[in-house]
């Protein structure tokens, strides 16, 4: 039991949530470790929504209500730490949701299903084929679902899918805390806050946003001010951490 008064209390159950789906082979043991990271970059950016994140999360609501087939690529940490939150964006915004690995075998993308399909999600299934140009098994997707989106959300990616994607012509939004990773150089445009912090502030624009801000937002999306940012505001916090 973890003490509700602790005062890392919220990212200590998190980490007791995704211990008990790595025992149960929802997460895989790679993603634990890729957690620690996107916690450290938390501390960094101060465990809150900047400015700069949430213009990234309105534009991405922009994104996702004006494409043409929309997908959220959901992985195992994804569906543990948010298939609710999946679900009411799926909601808001019309997407497929399909899932995607890099540890992947059918039994673990059976149990992700499952997780997702619990919490209200409509899952994006069937045959899945070799399409990506990938060497690993993130390679493996739809051919009606990723394979054919012109916009597709990848929560907690690795930068070669990420890559893969863009070069396929495709809108690749990305979810990351690192801006330095591959992914969030390579994505359309990065998000760079937490995982379920981003969701529902996506979720809510996608309910709120008027016709004419999506315009303006598609129209003036700068991956690289929305990372120079990001940088900025840890490169602050860190320069007046001891004060
Ligand atoms: P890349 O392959 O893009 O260069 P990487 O190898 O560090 O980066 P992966 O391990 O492929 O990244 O993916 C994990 C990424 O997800 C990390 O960059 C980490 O910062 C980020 N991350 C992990 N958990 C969260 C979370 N809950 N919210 C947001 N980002 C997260
Ligand atoms: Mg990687």
């Amino acid at each position: 039991m973890i003490p509700a008064d602790h005062p890392r209390y919220r990212s200590l159950l998190t980490r007791e949530r995704l211990a008990e789906c790595a025992k149960k082979g929802i997460v895989a043991w790679e993603g634990l470790t890729a957690h620690g990271r996107g916690e450290a970059f938390d501390y960094l950016i101060g465990e809150r929504t900047t400015e700069s994140a949430l213009l990234a999360e309105r534009t991405a609501a922009a994104m996702l209500l004006t494409a043409r087939h929309p997908v959220i690529s959901v992985n195992g940490n994804t569906a543990a730490l948010a298939a609710g939150r999946i679900a009411a964006l799926q909601k808001a915004c019309g997407a497929c949701v399909e899932v995607n690995l890099f540890h992947r075998t059918e039994a673990r993308i059976g149990m992700i299903e499952n997780l997702l399909i619990d919490a209200g999600v409509d899952i994006f299934s069937g045959e899945a084929e070799r399409l990506l140009p990938l060497s690993h098994d993130r390679a493996w997707c739809r051919r009606g679902g990723i394979f054919s989106a012109d916009v597709v959300l990848v929560p907690l990616e690795d930068g070669d899918r990420c890559a893969a994607l863009v070069d396929m012509g495709k809108t690749v939004i990305a979810i990351d805390l690192n801006p330095l990773s591959r992914t969030a150089r390579s994505a359309t445009l990065t998000i760079v806050d937490e995982l379920t912090r981003a969701l529902p502030r996506i979720t809510e624009a996608c309910r709120e946003i008027s016709d004419t801000e999506k315009e303006r937002l598609i129209h003036s999306v700068n991956n690289h001010y929305l990372l120079s940012e990001a940088i900025r505001e840890m490169t602050a916090r860190l320069s007046h951490a001891l004060d």
